[in-house]
């Protein structure tokens, strides 16, 4: 079994998205474009008002998939399929965008800390174009591990006994919440096709065996390919792990967009000028 490594540590960009919400952002940038199945990851967080109140009013996306990880706050969210809803603190959605949806994602709180993950999960060309469907995961349904050492809670894959509840997904992905207690390890088995990421929140962390830069808050740390993977609290930490199946196709953004070719990115911003964008 090949141990898995630190491949980049990559500390992550302070940038704005919507109507002036502030971020961290770690994946989309000119450091890192895309880690396949992956095109972006975002932390948004602030305990200020003014740096998220301005929320993401309507916009539009096709192509993707847009996976929103609440970890406090609250947020209104709406969109052209009809469906609404409040997103509360541990909740997660997960929505398949497909072919097109326009969604808005507002905060239901005018004080207060707000701190949580967007996730842009890649469809491969045969989904892009399908109707859109999310799943919305209610935080008292996620299963979770606890030990004496840690604490796991699956949003996509299996630890121990506890199992996501995105099944029969493509790119296999896993998506974990892990907090361990100083001095304590977590280990985990990964299939050696998949690409993976490990998102610190806090606290500062050893990963596999070779020696690395100091990895401390908010950081993001690209995983080397194989099968073993151990994760070492120098301090209690906090942190994502995220996995996936690369799909291994041609990758064209345009903003909300993101198909195979520069065609189809001037094909969405058509049709959604033309009002033809949601069927
Ligand atoms: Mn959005």
């Amino acid at each position: 079994m090949k141990q898995i490594e630190v491949e980049k540590i990559i500390v992550p960009i302070a940038a704005s998205d919507g109507a002036g919400v502030k971020l961290k952002r770690s994946i989309g940038t000119h450091l890192i474009d895309y880690h396949d199945p992956f095109l972006m990851l975002d932390e948004f967080g602030s305990e200020n008002k003014d740096d998220y109140i301005g929320g993401f009013p309507p916009h539009p996306h096709r192509g993707i998939e847009t996976v929103t990880y609440m970890l406090s706050g609250e947020f209104e969210h709406e969109d052209s399929t009809g469906a609404k809803g409040r997103m509360s603190s541990g909740d997660v959605q997960w929505m398949k965008t497909g072919g097109g949806i326009i969604h808005s994602e507002m905060p239901a709180m005018t004080e207060g800390k707000l701190h949580g993950f967007q996730l842009w999960v890649n469809m491969p060309a045969k989904f892009k174009m399908n109707k859109p469907e999310y799943i919305y995961i209610d935080a008292k349904e996620m299963q979770i591990h606890k030990d004496d050492d840690k604490k796991v809670k699956v949003i996509a894959g299996k630890f121990g006994e506890a199992e996501g509840p995105i099944k029969g997904h493509n790119v296999e992905p896993v998506y974990l919440d892990i907090e361990i207690e100083k001095e304590k390890e977590f280990t985990f088995n990964l299939p050696s096709t998949h690409n993976s990421l490990i998102y610190l929140i806090e606290g500062e962390v050893k990963v596999g065996e070779q020696n690395h830069n100091p990895i401390k808050d908010s950081t993001l740390i690209i995983l080397t390919r194989g099968e073993e993977l151990k994760v070492s609290g120098l301090t209690k930490a906090k942190f994502l792990l995220i996995s996936g199946k690369p799909i291994r196709e041609p990758i064209a953004r345009g903003g909300p967009f993101v198909m195979n070719t520069k065609e189809e990115i001037l094909k969405a911003v058509q049709d959604y000028h033309n009002g033809t964008f949601v069927k």
